[in-house]
């Protein structure tokens, strides 16, 4: 063997390879999932509705809800709602003291309904809004919506409003005059109170009527759904992007749709929970709500949802350990996106430490910004046991981080998780165009998730 031959041989094995997912992956089964997965996105557009399509998948697989039962055994399979906007499932496993975690969350960012959002203003009647986690505002304008969410009634009647077959709109300002428009930092370009909705048209033809358009929006929606104008104080009303997931590219590799962020890694590790084989320990969907505005208020990560999910867990098994020795015994996953690289935006990115669409599931050690701040760090003895996983089951994989040094940054639930002293690591898909009205992913990487939260749950 010649000097060079040898070398070569060494250089494939000392030095890091990236190849793309799809060599490795059968197409089928890719698009097959796939499409699954898209059926859920469209009809998972809000935290609710995620919720409800949750519950409705661990029911079909004889999953039990939490408040008819009386004591658990090793095999039990169990879901805890919380306000409609959390929900935490569980398989009992041989191990009971040590669970193994997945987290990720239903929320997407959105435009909400203000309290006293219908007006009348050039004869058109609109709802003023309020917009929900991190956008570009100026990405929302020209955008059709969909309104979904609940009203409660003077009688405190519960309505559901679910419209989809006609849309919404907050009209942009046309090119010709937007000279000065132009002129503004993008942040300023479509202002938070400039997010006003379009949604009627026609007068009531009555003289003695002030709001004439706005009053025809109220009759209807007084005779479609029974509600008054004060009733939108007890609502909880949605504006999202009224597409339905697409696929994109010649050869369909792609998904653009809304909510991605993060129903992606709701969808799969929800798939991953309901068909897991044979689990030592204890495995846990968690699917929290409020990420995107820093997982504050009682359905957000930083709620006591997980210590109280382990007390009542305790309890029904008669464990002696306290809930919150056996969080610390727990291993977990930050299931959650990562920004992809955008090759017309490659200035973001260091290019060697960035994650690409196509590569697999992105592992992201630490995220937060300004010098690792507001962030869970994993540690090496963890990314090595998660790496073994990775290994062993022949997942594509790679490491990233989300963006160049000082760029900016974000967060996610791993930090709140590990605050009780369990390893948490960030494991998911990388997306392009993150907390737009449409996102889009690599479906191979989207089933790499699935396959990865799989192995994670068995190991
Ligand atoms: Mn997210
Ligand atoms: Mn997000």
């Amino acid at each position: 063997m010649s000097k060079k031959s040898s070398n070569k041989k060494l250089y494939e094995t000392l030095t890091s390879k990236k190849e793309s997912a799809w060599n490795y992956l059968d197409k089928k089964k890719v698009f097959d999932f796939c499409e699954n997965y898209k059926h859920f996105l469209k009809d998972s557009k809000t935290e609710r509705l995620c919720v409800e399509n949750v519950i409705k998948v661990l029911k079909n697989n004889n999953f039990k809800n939490f408040n008819t039962v009386k004591s658990l055994k090793t095999n039990d399979k169990v879901f805890k709602v919380f306000k409609n906007k959390t929900v935490v499932a569980f398989i009992v496993g041989q191990e009971k003291e040590s669970l193994n975690i997945i987290g990720s969350h239903v929320d997407s960012p959105r435009l909400d309904l203000k309290p006293k959002p219908l007006y009348e203003d050039s004869n058109l009647a609109l709802l003023k809004t309020h917009y929900y986690g991190g956008i570009k505002k100026y990405q929302w304008v020209n955008e059709p919506l969909e309104l979904q969410g609940v009203v409660f009634t003077k009688e405190n009647k519960k309505v559901n409003i679910n419209i989809r077959d006609y849309a919404f709109v907050v009209p942009d300002l046309l090119p010709h005059l937007a000279k000065e428009q132009m002129k503004k930092e993008a942040n300023k370009v479509v202002e938070g109170e400039s997010l006003n909705v379009l949604v009627g048209n026609i007068p009531v033809n009555d003289k003695e009527i002030k709001d004439q358009v706005k009053f025809t929006v109220l009759k209807h929606l007084n005779m479609k759904y029974g509600i008054t104008e004060d009733d939108f104080f007890s609502a909880e009303l949605e504006l999202v992007p009224r597409k339905d997931p697409l696929d994109i590219g010649f050869d369909k590799s792609m998904i653009g749709a809304y909510g991605q962020d993060d129903r992606v890694a709701v969808f799969t590790s929800l798939k991953a929970l309901v068909n897991v084989k044979k689990s030592k320990k204890t495995i846990v969907g968690l699917f929290v709500d409020k990420e995107e505005t820093g997982s504050e208020g009682d359905t957000g990560a930083q709620s006591l949802i997980l210590q109280n999910f382990a007390e009542d867990y305790r309890n029904l098994l008669k464990i002696k350990m306290p809930a919150t020795k056996i969080l610390e015994n727990s291993k977990s996953i930050s299931a959650d996106v990562t920004g992809g690289l955008n090759p017309n935006y490659k200035e973001v990115q260091d290019v060697s430490n960035a994650s690409y669409l196509g590569f697999g599931v992105s592992i992201e050690k630490y995220g937060g910004s300004g010098g690792k701040g507001h962030t869970n760090d994993a540690h090496a003895e963890y990314i090595s046991e998660i790496r073994q996983i990775l290994i062993k089951n022949k997942i594509p994989y790679q490491f990233g981080e989300n963006g160049k040094v000082d760029m900016g940054g974000g967060g996610t639930i791993a930090m709140y998780m590990s605050k009780y002293g369990m390893d948490c690591v960030d494991v998911g898909p990388a997306v392009l165009a993150m907390h737009s009205p449409f996102e889009v992913t690599s479906k191979v990487d989207v089933y790499c998730c699935y396959l990865f939260y799989k192995a994670f749950f068995e190991n």
